[in-house]
């Protein structure tokens, strides 16, 4: 795909959704980081379900840690792979607590030493908590990049590298709330619903649908 077609999806993108957000409930950075980390192999809807009830209660790393790891799956036990999720978010605390202040810290490489925190949810967390233009690929952005050719790439890293690449500078901030959007509603995993697609002219997918 041309970088002329790539900045005419970004432009349709952003018309259709000017200041896009995260669908996971979060009031601070502290709240985004603990809700990206659950959400892991899991939806927001099971996410924000569990956090609605566990933030009024605990919504700071000291809160949160005096829970301990049993009170704390009381809260997220609905959600998958609630047990290590307990664990890391537990350890996680005590991190902040020891090492930042209570704080999130604003860096990557403080951020990827918390447990359970990757390189995705690092980049959620600075780009819609801090405003960096990083891009967390996720499945959707994934899918969509590589189905659409807009960014190809073999692995969720190599997609990330792509889309830093060509994406320009105005459009960074938000293409990852837009592609993850478009991929969990349109440009969805078995069939992606083509016929309601507003860059479907412009993907290069070569078996689009009608729906
Ligand atoms: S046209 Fe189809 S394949 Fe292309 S982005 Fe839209 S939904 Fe996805």
């Amino acid at each position: 795909m041309n970088n002329v077609k790539r900045v005419q999806i970004l432009e349709r993108l952003r018309e259709n959704n000017p200041n896009p957000q995260t669908e996971l409930n979060w009031s601070s950075p502290f709240e985004l980081l603990i809700a990206v980390l659950l959400s892991a192999q899991a939806t927001d809807v099971s996410v924000n379900k569990a956090t609605d009830k566990l933030y009024p209660v605990a919504n700071t790393p000291q809160a949160i840690y005096d829970l301990g790891v049993e009170g704390l799956k009381e809260y997220i036990k609905t959600i998958g792979l609630f047990n290590s999720k307990a664990e890391n978010t537990i350890k996680t605390c005590r991190m902040l607590l020891d090492l930042h202040n209570g704080e999130v810290p604003e860096d990557r490489a403080a951020l990827e030493a918390l447990p359970g925190v990757g390189r995705k949810t690092a980049n959620v967390v600075l780009n819609t908590a801090f405003g960096w233009p990083t891009i967390a690929v996720d499945t959707h952005i994934y899918r969509v990049s590589n189905r659409s050719k807009f960014a190809m790439g073999k692995t969720v890293d190599d997609v990330e590298q792509k889309l830093l690449k060509v994406v320009p500078k105005e459009f960074k901030l938000d293409v990852h709330h837009w592609l993850i959007l478009h991929g969990r509603y349109t440009c969805v995993a078995r069939k992606p619903r083509c016929g309601s697609c507003i860059i479907e002219d412009l993907c290069e997918f070569k078996e689009k649908t009608e729906v």
